[in-house]
Parts: C-alpha cells; structure tokens; sequence
C-alpha cells in the first residue's frame, strides 16, 4: 500500500498491490510507477521490510498474521499514521480502501482516529477523502433507503386504495346523511299521522262504545222492566243500534284501508323501513371498508418500520438491513457513485 496523487482527480489516495491500476474516484489510469510507502529512516530501518510483510499479509487475507506484524510494529513505531490505517483494513479484514467504506463507521474506529491524530499532510488528505467519501456515500444510502421505502408503499397500491376508499366513503357518507334526513322527515309525519289517525280512530272506537253501551241497557230492560206491549218498539230499537254498530265497526275496518290519512301512514311505515334497511347496508359497508384499510395500514406500519430499523442501524453504521433492502448490487452501485462525487 502506497500513497499517490491520482493524475486524474488530483487528490492523493491510497494504491494497493491488488487494485486494477485505476484511481477508485475518478477511474482514470494511475502512474504505475508512483506513489511513496511508509519510510522508517535508521536506526528504525528494519521496520520497512515489516510494512512489506502487513500489506504482503493483508493482500492474501492473512489478517492474523497482519494483525500481529502490525502490533509487533506499534511498539517500534507507536505514531505512524499509516499502520494504524493497515491495523483498521486489518481488523476489517479489508484489502482496500473502497472495501473498509463497505464496513461501515470506519472514521469512528479508534485506529481511524489515530491515523489521523498522526497523519502528516499527504495522509491527512487521504483520510478527509474517505471521511467526505463515508458521509456522501451514508447520504446517499438514506435517500435510496427513503425512495425506495415510497416505491414499496406505493406498490401495495395504497394511494389508489385510499383515493379509491375517500370516493367510496363520500358517496356513502352523502347516501347516509341524505336518508338519515328522511328518516327524520318520515318519522316526523309518522308521528303526525300518528296522532291524526288515533284521533279518527277514537272517535269511532267511542261512538261505537256509546252505542255498545245503549244496546247493552236497552238489553238488560229488555229482560227485566219491559211491559209486554212495549216489547216491539224495544226490539226493534235495540235491532236499530245494533245495525248501527255494526256499520259504524265496517266503517272504521274500512277506514284502515281506504282513508288517505291511513293509507299515508302506512306508506310512511314502509318508507321508514326501506331507509333504515338502506342505512344499515351503508353502516355495513362502512364497517367493511374500514376494516380493509386497517389491513393496508397494518402493511404500510410494518414496511415502515423494516425501513426504520434499516436506517436506524445505518446511522449507526451497521449496513446489513439496507443491503436486505435494496440488494448488495445497488448498494455496490451506491458506493460507487459516492466515490466518483467531485
Ligand atoms: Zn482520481
């Protein structure tokens, strides 16, 4: 591993033996023969053939033997930037710089950190990149993250449903307040009829009882005061008001059937039934529709918080919920383009 300044971009980055000759930034053909390595001057010279070893270790993913080179060598070298970068890549078991920005948090990682503390400005310059690299790229996760979140939403058709559902609703709730005025009007007529009809009614019910009443005295007379001579004109008196009870009684039977007010209050009757059969069918329909949306808002809640949790874990630099979500090729396609940002 190598620091060198890319011809393309003009920003110094770091090389690796395994990389493919291209500035992982701008893609553009690096010097083959540039770039400077760690350099220990005497009496620490020894330590060269020692980086030469790490990056010979971390190139064959021999990230125990790097590891244990690397500590061997912060003992004689405890303030040199580029091991603590070979420690992280190490720990990570990374190879490359575009490799560790897939961990996740690497500029919160203590050897992050002390790279840092002892960079000289070369490194400081490397490190920046991959900082400004790390924030673009953990953007640019969060509003794919967000998007995507939308598309799926949408895909469960829920806009349409609601759309759908609002106009449903509207026209029902427009039925229902429409009958619920007739039940009103119905009800209040009903009870006008009510009292109209009663009153014929009663007037009928009590000239009939008059007239019960009369047949019943002259009938008790009949039986016990009536002289002999006046038993004709009684019977036939007695004939008289029972005929005249009998008619006034066809009379109020008919009357059910043939006086307007009686004829009105019944279709006021069935009226009100119809409509409360109509507004018990809207109740229905409501109560379904509703149960249907709370299915569809038990599925958004449940998307939801999986893109929640996803975020929540990216904030804290765990990516393994947004590769689930979006896939490990998009989020190769992510990292790249965070790294080609200007
Ligand atoms: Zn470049």
């Amino acid at each position: 591993m190598k620091i060198a300044k890319c011809t393309g971009c003009s920003r110094h980055i770091h090389i690796y033996v395994k990389d493919d000759g291209l500035c992982p930034f701008c893609k553009k053909m690096l010097p083959s023969d540039g770039g400077v390595n760690v350099q220990f001057a005497e009496p620490l010279s020894h330590l060269n053939e020692s980086i030469e070893k790490i990056d010979d270790a971390i190139s064959l993913s021999q990230y125990g033997n790097a590891l244990s080179e690397i500590d061997n060598t912060l003992e004689w070298a405890p303030s040199n930037s580029e091991i603590y970068w070979r420690k992280l890549l190490a720990v990570r078991q990374c190879k490359t710089d575009k490799e560790l920005l897939k961990t996740g948090n690497i500029t919160s990682a203590s050897a992050f950190e002390c790279a840092e503390k002892y960079a000289d400005e070369q490194q400081k310059n490397v490190y920046l990149l991959i900082r400004r690299t790390e924030d673009q790229f953990t953007q640019l996760l969060f509003k794919t993250l967000s998007e995507h979140e939308l598309d799926k939403k949408r895909n469960t058709c829920v806009e349409t449903t609601v759309d759908e559902y609002n106009n449903k609703f509207n026209l029902i709730e427009k039925k229902l307040k429409e009958n619920i005025t007739r039940l009103e009007d119905v009800e209040k007529s009903l009870h006008e009829y009510t009292i109209d009809c009663t009153a014929i009614a009663e007037e009928f019910k009590s000239s009939i009882e008059h007239l019960l009443e009369s047949t019943d005295i002259i009938s008790k007379k009949h039986r016990k005061e009536i002289l002999f001579e006046e038993k004709n004109a009684w019977t036939s008196k007695l004939k008289f008001l029972s005929e005249q009870s009998n008619t006034e009684y066809n009379q109020l039977i008919q009357l059910t059937s043939t006086q307007p007010q009686f004829f009105e209050y019944s279709r006021l009757q069935n009226m009100q039934k119809s409509i409360i059969k109509e507004i018990t069918q809207s109740i229905s329909e409501i109560i379904t529709m509703h149960n249907n949306l709370e299915n569809l808002k038990m599925e958004i809640d449940k998307l939801a918080k999986e893109y929640d949790e996803a975020k929540m874990a990216l904030h804290n630099g765990d990516y393994t919920k947004t590769i689930f979500l979006l896939s490990q090729e998009l989020f190769d396609q992510i990292l790249t383009e965070a790294m080609s940002v200007e």
